[in-house]
């Protein structure tokens, strides 16, 4: 007799492959985190490298510090969401924070990042509204253009040429406008957007230009604004999203804009709306660490020197890494077979990276995914060449294990 899970047998088969080889990577369990960049399974430590904590803030003293006094003001969780709860003192005061630091007059913050891109860009594109969106979004922005009547084109990966082509294609959109829908730095290869030539073919066009910032707010920029201020161009975009999971050491979202009518769409954004609020706990931690960004220049120069020297030493070791240096670091491996027992091995030995595998990865790559922090030591990067050194060295006897494990 069929069953209603039957369309997941493909899945199922690859998952099973995964588990002979070693175990589920997706499922993967920590008995303990013990800091930024330690993990323990068992009685082994583990070295985090695939947490995207960029900043290492999660153990910071202030931002810890801010999360347990906001719950002994205010409890645990808010119950509710802020237009059915209302919102609490910490939301309105993170939102200024945020606009502040970009120097625009509107920001709204979510629950989680996911939600933050699923309600601003289905508020922002309407049945008439065209979204031209990067070949590589995210799965949250893909998500938002479906909750959407508008429709939906995607370009080229960082080409603005092509962009600008598919605008030009496009014409004059009647009686509604193009949004177009960009990252600052990708997830998966760590390659960085070109935005201030989006800014130009977008308004050229007459465009809005959405950056998601969120792999690269606290991490780029004179004040970790992102790639738009790295690049010079923070005031020329319309509206930049991000999360609070990664250098903000928390979780929620948020979406900066600058046009002060941004705030209308709070009483439309369904995922706003009808979902509870950030805890006091999780406002109050990012609300830290925006601080933290904004005067955390010695963090981003030790990402940057740890980016190229880990850069450095798979790239000697033969790696073929995906972009230039940055905190995302991923090496190509040849399938997924391959990069699941690495992965596996790697964490054996003392390394959790993060495996990428079809269909959330580019050009359908199997990937071992490095993220790094600035929590980070140099002796830390060392572990981690070596480690994949010693990869390299026992790639003989993985392979005939893989067989065996696989025949
Ligand atoms: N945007 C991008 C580019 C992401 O990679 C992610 C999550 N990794 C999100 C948004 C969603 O963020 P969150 O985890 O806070 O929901």
């Amino acid at each position: 007799m069929s069953s209603i899970f039957d369309k997941y047998s493909p899945l199922k088969s690859r998952v099973d492959m995964m588990m002979k080889i070693g175990r589920d990577a997706l499922g993967v369990q920590f008995d303990d985190i013990i800091n930024a960049t330690r993990g323990r399974i068992g009685n082994r430590e583990i070295l985090l490298a695939g947490t995207n904590n960029y900043l290492g803030l999660t153990f910071d003293e202030d931002c810890v510090a801010a999360a347990k006094q906001a719950i002994d003001n205010h409890g645990t969780g808010t119950t509710g969401s802020r237009v059915a709860n209302g919102s609490y003192a910490e939301h309105v005061d993170l939102e200024k924070a945020l606009a502040d630091h970009f120097g625009m007059p509107s920001c709204v913050v979510f629950t989680t990042g996911y939600q933050t891109n699923l309600s601003a860009i289905s508020a922002l594109a309407g049945d008439k509204d065209v979204i031209f969106m990067d070949a590589d979004a995210h799965a949250c922005i893909i998500d938002g253009t479906r909750l959407t009547g508008a429709s939906t084109f995607r370009f080229r990966h960082n080409s603005p040429e092509d962009l600008d082509k598919r605008l030009s294609r496009h014409g004059d959109i009647q009686d509604g406008h193009a949004l177009v829908v960009i990252e600052g730095m990708y997830s998966m290869f760590g390659d960085i957007a070109p935005v201030d030539e989006f800014v130009d073919v977008t308004h050229r066009h007459g465009g809005y230009l959405f950056i998601d910032e969120a792999h690269s707010y606290g991490i780029f920029g004179e004040t970790g604004c992102g790639i738009a201020e790295e690049q010079g161009v923070l005031d020329q975009v319309d509206f930049i999203s991000g999360t609070f999971s990664k250098s903000l050491a928390s979780v929620g979202g948020f979406c900066a804009s600058k046009h002060p009518e941004f705030e209308i769409t709070r009483k439309v954004m369904r995922p706003y709306m009808f979902t509870a609020s950030a805890t006091p706990s999780n406002i109050s931690a990012a609300r830290a660490a925006v601080e933290k960004v904004k005067t955390g220049d010695h963090l981003r120069k030790n990402l940057k020197e740890r980016a190229q020297q880990l850069h450095a030493g798979l790239s000697e070791l033969g790696y073929d890494l995906c972009a230039d240096p940055s905190p995302v670091i991923a090496a190509r491996r040849p399938n997924e077979a391959v990069a699941a027992l690495e992965w596996n091995w790697l964490l054996e030995n003392g390394v959790y990276v993060n495996l990428a595998v079809p269909p959330g990865t580019p050009q359908s790559s199997s990937l071992l995914r490095i993220s790094l922090s600035a929590a980070h030591t140099e002796q830390d990067v060392n572990k981690i060449v070596e480690t994949f050194g010693a990869m390299k060295n026992a790639q003989g006897e993985m392979m005939n294990d893989m067989a065996s494990k696989l025949a």
